[in-house]
């Protein structure tokens, strides 16, 4: 059972790492701007109220993003362990996130800080505009994200750093580079329970051991 946050800017890569963690460990990934995306498509009400932040390249107010978390995690599929993938971004949605916790006995494992250069995540992102088309990824959007990420997420991870459960990641090269690199961070931040997921049945025993 494992409580993973994954936090990085936007065009890090965050959504293809989650998924790699969440097979890794065998839990649900949760993505907000996934719930988001998707609730904007089929024009809930939810997505009605999210689009315009979207579009603008805004962060969805507290409230509502909050309590859309606080309903997911109390669905059963994130009863046996969850990353979450960019939440909290406030510090207002740390402070809820530690409550709704709290109030359900769980804690954080860990929070995996994807980093990379503000200029290669702009051109990243300027690609994806291309070839995913996406509403939010204009160059003028793309400069607010990254704004807005920096002022607001930088307090965030700070608090988490001073809390001890805070890994950095350099999100720079290729997509198996990168998961190679958070692969090693898990196993050395979450110490031995982790190290054994890569005991294979083939390896001996006495390797096994050293571990
Ligand atoms: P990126 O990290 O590339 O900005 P995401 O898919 O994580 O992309 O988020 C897309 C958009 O969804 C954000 O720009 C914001 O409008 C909204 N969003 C996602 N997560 C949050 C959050 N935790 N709080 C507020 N808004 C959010």
């Amino acid at each position: 059972m494992i409580r993973i946050l994954l936090i990085g800017p936007p065009g890090a890569g965050k959504g293809t790492q989650a998924t790699y963690i969440a097979k890794k460990f065998g839990i649900v990934s949760i993505s907000t701007g996934d719930i988001f995306r998707e609730n904007v498509k089929n024009q809930t009400r939810l997505g009605r109220i999210a689009e315009s932040y979207l579009d603008a390249g805004q962060f969805v107010p507290d409230s509502v993003t909050n309590e859309m978390v606080r309903g997911r995690l109390g669905q059963n599929d994130a009863h046996n362990g969850f990353l979450l993938d960019g939440y909290p971004r406030t510090l207002g949605q740390v402070d809820f996130l530690d409550e709704v916790l709290a109030s359900t006995g769980q804690e954080l494992d860990l929070v995996l800080q994807l980093t990379a250069e503000t200029e290669e995540l702009v051109q990243r992102l300027l690609l994806r505009a291309k070839l995913e088309n996406r509403s939010d990824d204009t160059a003028e959007v793309i400069r607010n994200r990254m704004a807005l990420y920096f002022n607001e997420t930088t307090p965030v991870t700070s608090r988490y750093g001073e809390r001890g459960i805070l890994t950095k990641v350099e999100g720079v090269g290729s997509i198996s580079d990168v998961s190679a690199r958070v692969s090693t961070a898990l196993d050395i931040a979450l110490g031995s329970s982790s190290r054994h997921i890569a005991v294979s049945a083939g390896d001996s025993f006495e390797w096994a051991l050293q571990l």
